[in-house]
């Protein structure tokens, strides 16, 4: 392998933990921010319960008022009903008496009411206040965390920019350019050759461009993907042993609460992997382009479990082998790592070989019929 080679390769692993550290270090504060939010939304329910608890006290001071006005009202009317002199003059006085009765009934009946609903509204208060509690608390914590985090997460990046500024130092300058631009338009620059195929974008190298590779006297660059290609024969070794590895292909359970699919084509991203889980009653999507393994889109979440929450993902999908925890995908962040991009690609060339292999098994029976039976 060319020493230039060997530091872009180091470099492509600098520049992947630069990004994966730019990006933890931008989305902490977006998380702060949410919570932030949240606690707002609270607060604000708080305070509508508060707002609700006065007013109700308020309406119930006025009801408590007109009773009180009501009974005075009646004490006068008796008074005056022992000086009437006509039997109209008494009976106009008992049917305003009757009348102050019924106000007093209705503002009774209110003060009733007010007094059922304080219940709710001291739970609601109660709860609301509770809540400002826990979301405070949760609050101060998140922010220690994503303090710390962004601290090691500095750190760390300041140590990884001065290891990308040696490395760049040793590679040709047209190299570099190129090796940056393609990587800033598709996310690697630099890609592996391993059985005539360019890991990266799965393209089949010409015979000629794949024994330049092989020979590691020039850099050569994938004619589809236009990644500066590498060998390394100990890879090879492996893919050419597919027989014995194939064979132990381990096939993916039907009922896992996790699934990974290869897609050919996938909206406008082209060739994906796609994780499709079960968790906590509710069924997740992870889309990642497949060649650099970065995840395309938002995490999509839909009702019920995966198989039929997103049944035209699965129809004409390849299924395989994969199993990672939500909280590790959760920390990959907007790329999975090699190590899983590598194990699906392997795993797909696996499942591919094993298709092939069946539909060669079944044109072994024959169709036509043997030419010596034509003669006769
Ligand atoms: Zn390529």
């Amino acid at each position: 392998m060319l020493p230039e080679i060997e530091n872009l390769l180091h470099l492509q692993d600098a520049d992947k933990s630069i990004r994966r550290l730019q990006d933890e270090i931008a989305e902490l504060p977006k998380r702060v921010a949410a919570i932030e939010h949240k606690l707002a939304d609270t607060k604000l329910q708080l305070e509508k319960a508060q707002a609700a608890v006065k007013a109700d006290e308020a309406a119930r001071r006025k009801y408590e008022t007109a009773i009180t006005d009501a009974r005075g009202k009646i004490s006068k009317y008796r008074d005056q009903s022992l000086a009437v002199k006509t039997n109209e003059q008494y009976k106009a006085l008992l049917q305003e008496i009757q009348f102050a009765e019924k106000e007093i009934a209705e503002n009774e009946d209110k003060i009733l009411e007010l007094m059922v609903n304080a219940d709710t509204r001291d739970k609601e208060v109660k709860a609301a206040q509770a809540d400002l509690k826990s979301e405070a608390a949760e609050i101060e914590k998140e922010k220690e965390e994503a303090r710390q985090r962004t601290a090691e997460d500095e750190k760390q990046l300041t140590e990884w920019r001065a290891k990308r500024d040696q490395m760049r130092a040793g590679v040709n300058e047209d190299l570099l350019r190129h090796y940056e631009r393609v990587s800033k338009f598709r996310g690697s620059g630099i890609s592996e050759v391993r059985d005539h195929k360019c890991m990266a974008c799965q393209v089949m190298l010409r015979p000629q461009t794949y024994n330049d590779v092989r020979t590691g006297q020039q850099t050569v660059v994938c004619d589809s993907c236009q990644r500066i290609l590498y060998f390394n024969p100990a890879n090879e070794m492996q893919a050419l042993e597919p027989e014995h590895k194939r064979s132990r292909r381990h096939h993916p359970k039907i009922d896992a609460s996790q699934a990974w699919y290869y897609r050919a084509e996938f909206a406008d991203a082209g060739e994906v992997f796609l994780c499709l889980s079960n968790v906590a009653g509710q069924a997740t999507r992870r889309v990642f382009d497949m060649g650099t393994g970065r995840l395309i889109g938002d995490i999509l979440i839909r009702e019920g479990d995966y198989r039929h929450a997103f049944p035209e993902d699965i129809a004409g999908a390849i299924r395989l082998n994969g199993s990672w925890s939500e909280t590790e995908m959760e920390n990959w962040g907007t790329e999975m790592p090699m190590t899983a991009l590598d194990s699906l690609h392997t795993d797909l060339e696996a499942a591919r070989f094993e298709m092939s292999s069946r539909t060669s098994a079944k044109s072994d029976i024959p169709s036509t019929v043997p030419t010596g039976q034509v003669a006769s």
